[in-house]
């Protein structure tokens, strides 16, 4: 996801600690796996998938900041007592493993946090400097929204940029003192995990989201975690690759699951956003292929493909169809085009 992405939302930080309750609804997708759906707070959280194996508990992903991660490591304490010994990163965007540093020493045994080998080299080679620059592109930000927060009148427009204000001061504050925490475990296209009954498949099948994307299947409950190589929102594609990403849907879609644990947005069943997704991408990037191909300027080819897709993809997707497909179809006319502008 994009970064900062708390947009108009009104629920807040601001107004007091959240309690662990508040950060992640846990939902029981089948005997021993659990969704932990992310609330719609600010600074946004991915989803968690959280595993119950016979001798510990993996979880899958870590969210946006290392209090986030606290937040969920009390809640899988009320639902087992068996110590979290595996961590997956889906992939190296922020809020995905911004929290790994509050695994690390949580329990005895250790924690290995798994990751591809290409999402470990993009946390280092990428991910550090985008922290970086958060730590020094937040405060003028924070100054923007208090001087906003000065001249606005509305009691309900100060109360929303308060809230807005405290989730992003603390979670510069955060920034600030965070240990970035690597994987400590990586592989290249499979690794497995039998556990009894159960085995856990965390599987890199093409590029898509990013180029490390892993989803973890089990097999034995039917259930796939995909982070965000599919979730209930709309694509974000800035560190994508368009063309692999149709493929890697489809891989991923013929394995053998009916529930579907995303990064963001609620539990799904079935495969239907799988091919949703796809047939967005290729429509996606045929239209930009005929703005490219027509001489239309990027601005020209926004517009253009925006109104092409709108019918079919405006009720698919919702509101985040209007707030995505900008940056969308910039990715798709400089793919197409080979281009950078
Ligand atoms: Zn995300």
């Amino acid at each position: 996801m994009r970064r900062l992405g708390v947009g108009a939302l009104t629920i807040l930080l601001g107004a007091g600690v959240a309690s662990s309750e508040d950060l992640f609804e846990m939902k029981k997708v089948t005997e021993g796996v659990w969704a932990a759906i992310a609330r719609p707070l600010p600074v946004i959280n991915c989803n968690a998938a959280v595993i119950v194996l016979e001798d510990g508990v993996m979880v899958v992903d870590t969210h946006s900041k290392p209090s986030a991660a606290r937040a969920l490591m009390a809640q899988i304490r009320t639902i087992t007592d068996k110590p979290v010994k595996w961590v997956v990163n889906t992939h190296f965007h922020w809020d995905h493993y911004q929290g790994n540093q509050a695994y690390v020493g949580a329990w005895p045994a250790g924690t290995e946090i798994i990751a591809s080998h290409a999402t470990r080299e993009a946390i280092e080679s990428r991910g550090i400097p985008r922290v970086k620059h958060e730590i020094v592109t937040v405060p003028p930000q924070l100054e923007r929204l208090r001087a906003e927060r000065a001249r606005a009148t509305a009691e309900a427009e100060r109360q929303r940029l308060d809230d807005e204000i405290g989730a992003r001061s603390a979670y510069l504050a955060e920034l600030r003192s965070m240990q970035v925490t690597l994987p400590s475990l990586t592989f290249e296209k499979s690794l497995v995990l039998y556990r009894g009954a159960r085995s856990v498949h965390v599987l890199w099948l093409g590029k898509g989201h990013t180029d490390g994307d892993v989803v973890v299947y089990l097999p034995q409950d039917k259930v796939i975690v995909t982070g965000d190589l599919l979730h209930g929102w709309m694509p974000y594609m800035a560190d994508g690759y368009p063309y692999d990403w149709i493929r890697t849907l489809e891989a991923a879609s013929a394995l053998d699951f009916d529930t579907v644990i995303a990064g963001h947005g609620d539990v799904m069943r079935g495969k239907e956003r799988f091919a949703l997704w796809a047939r967005y991408f290729r429509d996606l990037l045929r239209e930009a292929g005929e703005a490219y191909a027509r001489g239309d300027t990027l601005a020209e080819a926004r517009q253009k493909v925006a109104a092409a897709l709108r019918p079919t993809y405006g009720p698919a997707f919702g509101s985040r169809f209007d707030e995505s497909i900008d940056g969308n179809v910039n990715k798709a006319f400089r793919v197409v085009g080979g281009v950078m502008e």
